[in-house]
Parts: C-alpha cells; structure tokens; sequence
C-alpha cells in the first residue's frame, strides 16, 4: 500500500453499504494516507478504520455544522488531505457534504470523489426496472399529506422513480402508491449487499399486503416503474386526486395540477374536475 503523503485538498470517500468487501482499495488507500477523516459519526467511522487497522483523527461533520466549523475544515483543506465519509455509503446522497463541497470548490480546493457503495445504484442493477433513466428523490416525507403530494408530483415522470425508505414506514409508503400509481410493477430492495439481502416485484398492493404480514428489518431501497407507453390511470384514481386538489385550490389550478401530474388534457379534466363540483 502507498503511504505517500495525500496532496491537500478533499476526497470524498464512499464506503461499504453493509458488506467490508465492498471497501475499495483506492477508498482504504486514502484513509490511510489523509491527515484527517470528516464523518457523520466517529463511532461509527472509528469502528471501519479499526477493522481497516487505519489509525486517523476523526472531525463530527454534518450540514448542519455551524459556519465556523465548515470554515474550519476548509482552512485545513489549504494544507491537509481531508477525508470527508458518510456512515455508510456514497457522502451527499442522501447524506451530508453538499455544503461543504460547493465552498470548497468556489474556493478552489482540490475535490476527489472515490466511487464506491451506494444503495440506490445497487437497488437499480439488480431489480429488473428500466434503468436507462432514474430519477432519485431521497427519502419520502413521513406525513401523510406531503407523501402523497410528492407521488402526484412525481406520477408523470417518465423515468423509474428510486426512494430511501425505512422498514418502520414501509408499508405505509407502498400503501400510498397503491392508491396513487395501481398499475405500476415496484420493487423492493431490502438488506443490499448483507447476509438477508432481498429483492422482491410486484404491484405496490400485493406488497403492501406481503409486508404488512411479515414487518420488514433493516435498510430499504424502493423503486417504481416508469408509466407505461398506454397507461392511463383509472378514472377513480383521478377523481379521487381531482376532489382532493379541489378542497385546496380552483378548479382550473386543479385540473391542471391532475393534468400535469399524469401528462393528461387540462380541458378535459376541468370539465370533470367541474361535473364533480355539482
Ligand atoms: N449515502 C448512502 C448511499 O450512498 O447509499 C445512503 C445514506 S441514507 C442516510 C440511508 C438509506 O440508504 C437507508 O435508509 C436505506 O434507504 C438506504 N440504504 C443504505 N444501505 C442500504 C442497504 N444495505 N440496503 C438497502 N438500502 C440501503
């Protein structure tokens, strides 16, 4: 192994989802070789540099840091080889270091990203959905309202929809779906790269009712299948978003929020939007 000194600047370093094979060499060659490692929580980052045999100074580092913090790892970036790592994974998705890599780079810091582990990339190639686009939306909101509003917004993309969930909120997010996106296939990717890894398809009913029998532990990846070419969705679907839009808007800001939602006519869904008013 190369332990040369790292040139100053920050190297984004992913790490395993759950499996320390996934750790790659370049990613352990860093660590090894940086003067200080950035990360979400030393615990958890000191257990992984232990079974690395890596001895490093760590720094609590999270978007939430106060300004003088982040400036503080950034003067240390002019000198120092800083590590910046996430609990587990790629850092940024989903996890923290936006902030800190937009400054560094309008600062002119050196940044390097070493590829590895990420969950929603893991999920993607092994569940069998289109992958020639994806659009990543994080985690769902947990309320009830905004879950739905974002499975509206988001129903007309042509692209597989990919999410972070959590096995507690599992059901309630595929019960969502059910409601809003029937006819699409769904998948579930649960324990990615760990001794129960699963992945299971189906309609987000029928998983919906697999999961409500047996409560899913652990990490989960959850991904919605584009709109078909001639999927249109039921009639009882629309009204039911056409009478919810209603109670919060006109009935034009409806229809065209339902329209857009599902790449439908505005007019025709006024003129239902207006038959259902009556
Ligand atoms: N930065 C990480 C990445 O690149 O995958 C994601 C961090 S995010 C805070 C944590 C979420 O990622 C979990 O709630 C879960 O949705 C997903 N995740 C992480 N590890 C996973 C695994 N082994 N299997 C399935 N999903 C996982």
């Amino acid at each position: 192994m190369d332990t040369s000194p790292l040139a100053p600047g920050l190297y984004i370093v992913a790490t395993p989802i759950g499996n320390l094979g996934d750790m790659t060499r370049r990613a352990t060659d860093t660590l090894g070789r940086c003067d200080l490692v950035a990360c979400e929580d030393t615990r958890v980052t000191g257990k992984l540099l232990n079974l690395l045999g890596l001895h490093k100074p760590m720094r609590r580092y999270d978007d939430h840091a106060s300004d003088g913090a982040r400036e503080a790892l950034l003067a240390e970036m002019a000198i120092k080889a800083v590590a910046l790592v996430s609990d587990a994974g790629t850092p940024l998705i989903s996890d923290p270091g936006y902030k800190l890599v937009r400054e560094a780079r309008a600062r002119g810091v050196t940044v390097t990203s070493l590829p590895g582990a990420s969950a929603v990339v893991t999920a993607l190639s092994m569940a069998g959905l289109p992958t020639d686009r994806f659009l990543f939306a994080g985690f769902l909101p947990n309320k009830e309202k905004a879950r739905g509003d974002v499975l509206t917004e988001l129903s007309g993309v042509p692209a597989t929809l990919a999410f972070y969930e959590t096995g507690p909120r599992l059901v309630a997010s595929l019960e969502a779906i059910a409601e809003r996106l029937p006819r699409r296939e769904v998948a579930v990717a649960r324990e990615l790269t760990k001794l129960h890894e699963e992945c299971r398809t189906g309609s987000a009913a029928e998983l919906a009712t697999y999961y409500s029998a047996q409560p899913p532990k652990g990490e989960i990846v959850l991904l919605i299948a584009p709109p078909g070419e001639s999927e249109a969705p039921d009639d009882d679907v629309i009204d039911a978003e056409l009478r919810a839009a209603l109670t919060e808007m006109s009935t034009s800001q409806a229809a065209g929020k339902v329209a857009k939602a599902h790449g439908l006519d505005r007019k025709a869904l006024y003129a239902r939007a207006m038959a259902l008013k009556q």
